[in-house]
């Protein structure tokens, strides 16, 4: 079968790029070697963790905050393998919508792991080792990352083990030791500290979830620590052992001394690296640089015509959105079109409680620019809609040019930010300043007022209920 375009991968990249090149005409195939399509983000990332978050919140909530409510519970306690069940249960469902697309695209799901012959022919290999080629015009390499480690650390899957064991766990854990303080640590470590584990999170850097905006991981820490995790920072880790169903975990800190920490699963998230084994990127002359990752220019090209990468196997956030942005991009880059992503405007965020969310640049970002900037910032402990559901931890801080007043970047750590984010995506996208949206209606009582007030806290000073 001759196709225009061939994804390999089927994660948020490939199937988004998949969905896009048959909206537009193309005749399109789409690889995974797995029998489940989605990629890391539907099986073993965004959507699992979401639900595990979601359902140990509940838990937490229940635990401490229904009672000043007013609602009194008797014999709270975790059902761990219904957690897990009703995790299982999301992850199929959203997986099954994911085959329901490519039905109605119209485009043909290959199980197997796709490889290079070369430019224009894609070998297809079953489990069962059975072979099939397709001729493709074009092809899309979106095959994602894996979970990564320290060269010393041998990741046992037992007790040593990466998000995508501590996301299928027979059992709450009495002590997890969180190596990396970054978004997948804090989230994973949130939702064990919440159905009753001891957490301790060992971070080389000196603050929590380093690339975002300083204030973010300050707050975020102080927040985290009153729900009870336990953190060293400045801290290297030198060894993990396993001593029968013990990990201990040695390490140094800033000060050269050494600590000792014991528990029983010690979850590994230093970061991911991107995946090509298998890919056979030799036979075509794809370029992979330092870190693994798959070369490309701005257009995602890989310097060999009509290869193209995108998501995590390239530069850049590991985001399942920005992957998505960039298989779009790339599907229409192929149709003709003349695309653009705006990667300044790729908000992060982390889905601890409060959650953190931010866009555009941080602060420390803007000083090594030497930008002059004002700063705006709104506790949510002034928020009223905030008291009534008694999130009161956090703040939103607004950073805008201090001639122009052109929003630079918004920051928050609070309820809902995830979902908040997206008024400053939106006013950035449009180049908004501070004071147009201190002057816009915003409903309430919201959360998103504390946007609002940030604002006019950057305009002038002017926030109205501080
Ligand atoms: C625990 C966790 C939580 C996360 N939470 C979030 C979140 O809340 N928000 C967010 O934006 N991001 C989150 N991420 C990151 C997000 O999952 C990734 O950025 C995203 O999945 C990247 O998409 P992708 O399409 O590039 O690759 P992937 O999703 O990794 O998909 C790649 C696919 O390619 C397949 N593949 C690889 N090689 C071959 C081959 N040769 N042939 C056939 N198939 C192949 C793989 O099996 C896989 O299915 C999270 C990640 C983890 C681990």
């Amino acid at each position: 079968m001759q196709y225009d375009v061939t994804v390999i991968g089927s994660g948020p990249g490939g199937y988004v790029a998949a969905i896009r090149c048959a909206q537009l005409g193309l005749k399109t195939a789409l690889i995974e070697k797995y029998n489940s399509l989605g990629g890391t983000c539907l099986n073993v990332g965004c959507i699992p963790s979401k639900a595990l978050l979601d359902s140990s919140e509940h838990y937490h909530n229940a635990a401490h905050t229904f009672k000043e409510h007013g609602i009194d519970l008797e014999n709270l306690k975790v059902n761990f393998s219904q957690m897990i069940k009703r995790k299982g249960e999301v992850v199929s469902q959203t997986v099954q919508g994911i085959e329901f697309l490519m039905k109605k695209n119209k485009i043909d799901v290959k199980t197997g792991v796709g490889s290079f012959v070369d430019k224009n022919t894609i070998k297809i290999t079953s489990e069962g080792g059975e072979e099939e080629q397709i001729t493709t015009k074009n092809t899309i390499i979106a095959t994602g990352s894996k979970p990564g480690t320290l060269p010393f650390i041998k990741l046992d899957k037992d007790r040593i083990i990466t998000s995508t064991e501590a996301l299928e766990l027979k059992e709450v854990p009495k002590h997890l030791i969180v190596i990396g303080g970054g978004v997948i640590g804090l989230e994973l470590g949130s939702v064990y500290s919440r159905i009753g584990s001891e957490v301790t999170v060992v971070e080389y850097m000196d603050r929590l979830i380093p690339g975002m905006d300083g204030t973010m991981g300050k707050e975020l820490q102080k927040v985290l620590k009153k729900q009870g995790l336990k953190f060293h920072l400045s801290t290297k880790v030198t060894s993990v052992e396993r001593q029968g169903d013990e990990v201990v975990v040695k390490a140094e800190n800033k000060k050269g001394e050494p600590v000792e920490l014991k528990g029983d699963y010690c979850l590994v998230s230093v970061g991911r690296i991107p995946f090509t084994k298998g890919l056979g990127l030799e036979n075509v002359g794809v370029k992979t640089d330092k870190a693994g990752r798959i070369e490309a220019d701005e257009h995602l090209r890989t310097g060999v015509e009509g290869i193209y990468a995108i998501g995590d196997v390239v530069k850049g956030a590991m985001l399942a959105h920005k992957a998505e942005e960039e298989g779009v991009y790339v599907a229409e880059t192929i149709a003709g079109q003349k695309p653009h992503i705006n990667y300044l405007l790729i908000p992060g965020v982390v889905y601890t409680w409060p959650e953190v969310a931010g866009v555009g640049y941080t602060e420390e970002q803007l000083k090594e620019q030497g930008r002059a900037v004002k700063t705006g910032s709104f506790p949510f402990k002034a928020s009223g809609r905030a008291r009534a559901s008694m999130d009161l931890d956090g703040l939103v801080k607004v950073l805008a040019d201090k001639e122009t007043d052109e929003i630079l970047g918004v920051h928050m750590i609070g309820p809902r930010a995830a979902d908040m984010i997206a008024e400053a995506v939106v006013a950035m996208e449009f180049r908004a300043s501070a004071e147009d949206i201190a002057r816009m209606s915003h409903a309430h009582p919201t959360f998103t007022e504390a946007i609002k007030e940030a604002c006019l806290a950057a305009s002038d000073n002017r926030a109205l209920h501080i």
